[in-house]
């Protein structure tokens, strides 16, 4: 997973290399004359002041990207603020440029690889995660908090107490999915830890960083649990411990 593909800069003219949200196959590039931009009242109101400058200048822009691939050339809508920014230039010294800062992509591309095995009740939390990142970053953490939930039902650990009244808590039940194997408790630790950053979403602002992190490691559990080529890697590895040396195909 490269962060630098989710920053919350993004020049969209030439944007990161986001691959197609529906085929997976083709980037996304930007679609020519398909950039508007409308300033914000506040810049309206600065235009007739005698210290407005072109940096002052805000708003709000929409643009469309389309895939690249000619078998799908899905259109993705994206919509956000603009700041605008002093850039070099080789002809007048500098420029007023406007720098875009996206807060919503329709369809979003996806931010980290989901294996076609994963249960739908576990990817369609994280799938709903990517439109969240970009408006909200925390809310974006508390989905995959949610799909670390999904993810524990899907193991089949208990949600109840011994008495079948206490609801056990999230930790609680990464806890105890530890406690079957070592494999297990792999999982366990990285799953504590991507809770931990969805508990501070919940209460206080989390950096993109924070939870590209999160995104991260539930790649890494997705990849052990439900990659078929982890799988059977597991498997090659089993047989040749029992022979104790290469296996024959
Ligand atoms: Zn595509």
């Amino acid at each position: 997973m490269n962060h630098e593909l989710w920053n919350h800069v993004v020049d969209i003219f030439s944007p990161p290399t986001w691959l197609c949200p529906v085929c997976g196959a083709g980037t996304l590039i930007f679609v020519d004359k398909s950039y508007r931009s409308e300033p914000d009242s506040n810049t309206r109101r600065g235009w007739g002041h005698e210290s407005w400058d072109p940096s002052c200048d805000s708003g709000y822009f929409s643009c469309l990207l389309r895939c690249a691939n000619a078998k799908c050339e899905e259109p993705v809508l994206v919509a956000g603020r603009y700041k605008t920014d002093e850039v070099p230039d080789q002809q007048y010294g500098s420029l007023a440029k406007q720098i875009q800062y996206p807060v919503s992509l329709i369809p979003p591309p996806s931010i980290i690889s989901i294996p076609d095995c994963c249960p739908s009740a576990i990817a369609d939390i994280i799938k709903i995660s990517f439109s969240l990142y970009w408006m909200d970053p925390g809310a974006a953490a508390n989905k995959l908090r949610l799909a670390i939930e999904r993810y524990l039902d899907y193991k089949k650990i208990r949600k109840t107490g011994r008495n079948r009244k206490d609801w056990l808590t999230t930790h609680h039940r990464i806890i105890d999915l530890g406690k079957y194997s070592d494999k297990n408790k792999d999982k366990s630790d990285i799953l504590l830890a991507i809770k931990w950053i969805g508990n501070t979403g919940s209460h206080n602002e989390l950096s993109r960083k924070d939870v590209l992190d999160a995104y991260e490691m539930l790649e890494h559990v997705l990849a052990l649990e439900f990659s078929p080529k982890n799988s059977q890697i597991q498997a090659l590895a089993k047989k040749i411990n029992k022979k104790k040396g290469p296996v024959k195909p």
